[in-house]
């Protein structure tokens, strides 16, 4: 096939394409959790001994004696083999976003040659894949290869159904043989574990005596493309890099705004279904979905959870997501901008910590100025997000996120918080000294009988803030798609930890010194807003105002490339933050800076070689051919005495001339190879690499638009972005 014929395939393919036929669909209580290892399960399977120390384990972190561990296995294996599983995975996280599975069989053979199965606690507890090849920032030479994965008994084992087989899927953390974290999940504990212990004091120095374990929850909302599997097939960009690097803007785009919270297209609504009752039997809590802004957007978000347990399900999600989408004759994008000009995807992290003697301690009640506890806790997250600000930027740092951030549609490179306008007034009256005034929230009428009323939330809703409070949570709004939610949430817990420490040690001074709870209290937090008040901003964050303001007025950082970002994994309160908490020492932070920095400059390469590629051996054949059927017309009229008007072929001669002359220069750029320092090399993948990527595709486009439509090979915007 040549030119345009597989597009022109696809487009006749998807137009005749029938929406797949469902099975009669099963009732919520019959698949949910049906695959999972879960307490209920264990109950069930385990002696009232063994269940009851795996259930501590579970709820409190608790160690696990290795007898139990044994048990447990025995029970998982049994449980597991009686659903088919002939095989078992550890499945952990490294510093990449993805999942990574080690499979391995419960078969052994004995000495009669007899196939038997087998699984003990210890092959539970700790696995050991050759993790070489995983990135581990000089952390170990290329020929030290052991890491180990070992068991999270709080992330519950679950069962991996496919076509023709089921494997046994086991959380697990994954280290160097030296100890160190190469995984997501270590740090995501500890940070748990650094909060914990932090708002333990604080909360004993209020005055609280019975105070459980505390934990921090997530809801992650994640967004996402759906482009036909027959499209998708023809872009290379869109198969190896996630986002097209080539494609002129349709002439109806998102404009109208008439895709948002639309009526979801019956293709796509029966995929989610599908994926949803495939999360169910996960143990995954998908609780709604719809239509997002730009065309052929959508969203998930399930009901929050414990955050380690929300990061391992976000990560099953994104897997799951994948290759249910297949099935259904979609290709799934989850890169944060798949098209130019067209609004791209963000996961919105919610997130809170709560325990279950005091209950979600960012939850205001009623009367905020009240609780000073809740004041407490969120004037310790204004603290972190000014203070840490810059590493909040660089752990949402992405080659793809830095195409949303700072876009107008996303949140600005710039942190800052929104609280509403109840919460900023007791905030600001804190500062000024009087805190007796608040908006209380008031009653929502329409003035329409048949609507019933309903409680006004006391602050509106603001779209274009990073880091909002959204009434007993914070929505850290500007996180990728396609990102791990772990960085952002360990990021998070281990500033409110640092928060809540200076916050102790302020509060005790003031109240050895005599003062009373409620004095010191407003004293803490009055010393806190005049430090770092200049955080809490409910304006637009979208307005080139606020950047200038933000910036010269509030000191706070615009940080708008993963270049800029990055560097703030090496600065002193960042590292002091960290190994102050325990929450990663400093080869563990230092490690996760180089493996980040070189995935932003290899995804930035692997995108300039496809550009490259793809416009020499796409694009600029189609050029070609249109000018050959131009001259040769061109030349059949002159022999009749007619001309032909030359300027377009003049054009396409110029657009072509000028992206291959660019191409060239990209290619000689992508040959450097000594820098002074990684910043530097990141900086020019930033710089240098982008803005000829940039003008490549500024001409390739202009290509499109003039090149007969029958020789285009690649599917366009407006055929991918519309769903049939
Ligand atoms: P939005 O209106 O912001 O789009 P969604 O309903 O799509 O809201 O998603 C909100 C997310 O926040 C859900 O995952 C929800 O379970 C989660 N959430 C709600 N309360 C909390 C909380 N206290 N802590 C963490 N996440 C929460
Ligand atoms: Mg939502």
């Amino acid at each position: 096939m040549s030119g345009n014929e597989p597009r022109f395939q696809a487009v006749h393919q998807i137009s005749n394409r029938t929406v797949a036929p469902m099975e009669t669909p099963e009732p919520l209580n019959k698949i949910w959790g049906c695959d999972v290892f879960n307490l209920a399960t264990m109950e069930e399977a385990l002696s009232k001994n063994a269940f009851k120390a795996i259930k501590k384990t579970v709820q409190t972190g608790a160690p696990l004696d290795p007898a139990t561990a044994d048990v447990v296995a025995a029970a998982m294996k049994d449980w597991a083999i009686a659903k088919g599983v002939k095989f078992f995975s550890h499945i952990f996280y490294p510093m990449t976003n993805v999942t990574a599975e080690k499979h391995d069989g419960f078969i052994i053979t004995n000495s009669d040659g007899n196939a038997i199965t087998e699984f003990s606690g210890s092959l539970l507890i700790k696995g050991e894949p050759d993790g070489s090849s995983f990135p581990n920032g000089s952390i170990r030479n290329t020929n030290a290869a052991r890491g180990y994965t070992a068991w999270d008994p709080t992330s519950p084992a679950y069962v991996m159904q496919t076509d023709n087989g089921a494997t046994l899927m086991i959380p697990c953390v994954f280290m160097s043989w030296t100890g160190e974290a190469l995984d997501k999940k270590i740090p995501l504990l500890r940070s748990n574990d650094a909060m914990n212990k932090a708002a333990q004091k604080l909360l004993s120095l209020m005055g609280e005596t019975e105070i459980a374990t505390l934990n921090s929850s997530c809801g992650a909302e994640q967004e996402y493309f759906l482009v036909d599997i027959n499209f998708a097939n023809q872009r290379p960009d869109l198969l190896l890099a996630g986002r097209t690097l080539f494609g002129a803007p349709p002439a109806k785009g998102q404009e109208f705004d008439d895709h948002y919270f639309g009526s979801i297209p019956m293709r796509v609504q029966v995929f989610m279904q599908d994926f949803e009752d495939k999360l169910y039997r996960l143990g995954i809590p998908a609780k709604t979905h719809h239509n997002e802004v730009a065309p052929g957007q959508f969203e998930i978000a399930p009901y929050f959870e414990a955050a380690n347990i929300a990061a391992d399900h976000q990560q099953l999600m994104m897997t799951l997501m994948k290759k249910v989408a297949k099935n259904h004759g979609f290709h799934c994008l989850l890169h944060e901008k798949p098209f130019a000009g067209i609004n791209g995807s963000g996961k919105h992290v919610n997130w809170s910590v709560g325990n279950a003697t005091q209950g979600n301690l960012l939850d205001p009640g009623d009367t905020p100025h009240d609780n000073l506890n809740f004041l407490l806790f969120c004037g310790a997250v204004i603290r972190g997000v000014e203070k840490f600000g810059p590493l909040l930027r660089a752990v949402i740092a992405s080659a793809a996120n830095d195409h949303r951030l700072g876009a107008n549609e996303a949140p600005p490179a710039i942190l800052s918080v929104y609280l509403g306008d109840q919460l900023e007034k007791v905030f600001n009256d804190i500062q000024a000294g009087n805190i007796t005034s608040s908006i209380q929230g008031d009653m929502m009428d329409l003035g329409l009988s048949q609507i019933l009323k309903f409680d006004r939330d006391p602050g509106d809703r603001n779209r274009t803030s990073p880091f909002a409070f959204t009434g007993n949570r914070f929505e850290f709004r500007a996180v990728g798609s396609s990102q791990s939610v772990s960085g952002p949430l360990v990021a998070m817990n281990t500033m409110l930890a640092d928060s809540l420490n200076w916050i102790a040690e302020k509060l005790e001074a003031q109240l050895n010194s005599g003062a009373d709870q409620t004095t010191a209290v407003l004293a803490v937090l009055k010393e806190l807003m005049d430090k770092h008040g200049n955080v809490v901003f409910g304006g637009d964050g979208y307005s080139p105002e606020w950047h200038e303001m933000a910036v010269k007025e509030r000191g706070l950082k615009n940080i708008p490339t993963t270049a800029d970002a990055l560097p703030a994994f090496c600065e002193d309160s960042v590292k002091q933050l960290f190994e102050s908490t325990g929450v990663l020492t400093l080869v563990e932070l230092e490690s996760r800076f180089e493996v980040y920095a070189e995935q932003y400059i290899l995804s930035i390469e692997v995108e300039a070689k496809l550009v490259i590629d793809m416009a020499k051996t796409m694009i600029y054949p189609a050029a070609i051919n249109y000018l050959a059927k131009l001259t040769a017309v061109s030349s059949g009229l002159s022999g009749m005495g007619v001309k032909l008007e030359s300027s377009e072929a003049e054009k396409i001669v110029s657009l072509a001339n000028s992206m291959m002359s660019t191409v060239d220069k990209l290619c000689i750029a992508l040959e450097k190879e000594e820098f002074p320092s990684i910043d530097a090399h990141m900086q020019f993948c930033a710089q240098d690499i982008r803005d000829l990527m940039d003008e490549t595709r500024l001409y390739a486009d202009s290509l499109e638009a003039e090149v007969a439509d029958e020789l285009w090979p690649l599917p366009k915007y407006q055929e991918m972005l519309f769903i049939k």
